[in-house]
């Protein structure tokens, strides 16, 4: 399909492959791209439609809304953020005015997080998204390689489409909050929102689907490195071990491809080890600098390979060595 019209109505550049998980639940797996789009669940009941996470901008979410009538002619009711990111929620504000009847939903902790750290962090990007585009444009210019200028040429035009949606973003903020456990009965689901502990955030929202055996983690778990900005390393592996107690056979992640228990024991033991690794470290009085040489050599045997399936827009040791940083400091 071509990328940006459908009937020739403009919608979107977000990638999305449509994929059925089970029974009227679906995941859209966006495709990595410079500026990320998170995956989306798509849960059909008997009245409507449950949408999990909104991606960073309305296109994306608008591209998701456009597909949507692949799969079904009923409204979407809920839409649910797993965090507070802006790769999650920026395209909230489409499901409402589509759909009047939507509400959003997460939990306190995360709509708090909005309120004091994601606007801001709106005004954040209208303000530096420039300078990475100037940036960009420097590094294509100094480029020879004909991949490399194609990819930076798109990235360009990536970071320049984002600028525009997020200096004009209306944020919609969630109109349902929660604090352990939200349960939706429908007369053929049931659907738990879940907090589990601080990982990725402060209040991460986990999906459940109890009959279908699947759940939806949010960045909590995801297919490639995480990012740990603004996470809790030491917190991260008890809420990961919380979430391997429920009885499920298929994830949908916050990013990559749909996965199974396999993926999880990975992702957990990264986690495990890396922290493991840098307390070792700090507790025999090693500085940031020596931790950074020594534990992703330690790491890379088992890790590196499995955490390197995206490419260039998520290199492992990249991310790993923000992970140390962020796990020194929390353990320091
Ligand atoms: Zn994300």
């Amino acid at each position: 399909m071509d990328c940006c019209s459908h009937e020739g109505r403009t919608v979107g550049d977000a990638r999305f492959e449509i994929k059925k998980v089970a029974d009227g639940v679906h995941a859209a797996v966006a495709a990595p791209a410079y500026k990320v789009n998170s995956n989306t669940a798509i849960i059909e009941s008997d009245d409507g439609v449950v949408i999990v996470d909104t991606h960073s901008k309305p296109s994306a979410a608008r591209v998701i809304v456009e597909r949507l009538s692949e799969i079904t002619t009923k409204p979407v009711r809920y839409v649910v953020n797993t965090h507070f990111h802006w790769d999650h929620w920026h395209g909230n504000e489409v499901y409402p005015a589509v759909y009047p009847h939507a509400e959003i939903v997460t939990n306190q902790l995360t709509r708090e997080a909005m309120v004091r750290k994601g606007l801001k962090r709106i005004q954040d990007h209208v303000r530096q998204v420039p300078r990475e585009i100037a940036q960009l444009k420097a590094d294509l210019a100094a480029a020879r390689a004909p991949a490399e200028r194609a990819r930076l040429e798109a990235d360009v035009r990536l970071a320049e489409s984002y600028l525009a949606e997020v200096t004009t973003l209306r944020p919609a903020l969630p109109t349902i909050a929660f604090e352990q456990t939200m349960k939706l009965y429908r007369r053929d689901r049931e659907i738990h929102l879940l907090f589990l502990g601080r990982a990725h955030t402060e209040g991460d929202v986990f999906v459940y689907l109890p009959k279908e055996k699947v759940v939806i983690t949010g960045d909590a778990v995801i297919g490639w490195t995480p990012f740990m900005g603004d996470g809790y390393p030491e917190d991260w592996v008890a809420t990961v071990d919380r979430l391997a107690q429920l009885d499920f056979t298929q994830m949908i992640m916050g990013h990559g491809d749909v996965a199974g228990r396999d993926w999880l024991a990975m992702f957990r033991g990264y986690v495990h080890d890396m922290v493991d690794a840098v307390r070792a470290e700090v507790a025999a009085g090693a500085t940031l600098e020596e931790v950074q040489q020594r534990v992703p050599e330690r790491l890379a045997p088992v890790y590196e390979k499995p955490f390197s399936l995206y490419g260039h827009y998520r290199p492992w040791r990249a991310a790993l060595r923000a992970n140390i940083e962020r796990t020194y400091a929390m353990v320091s």
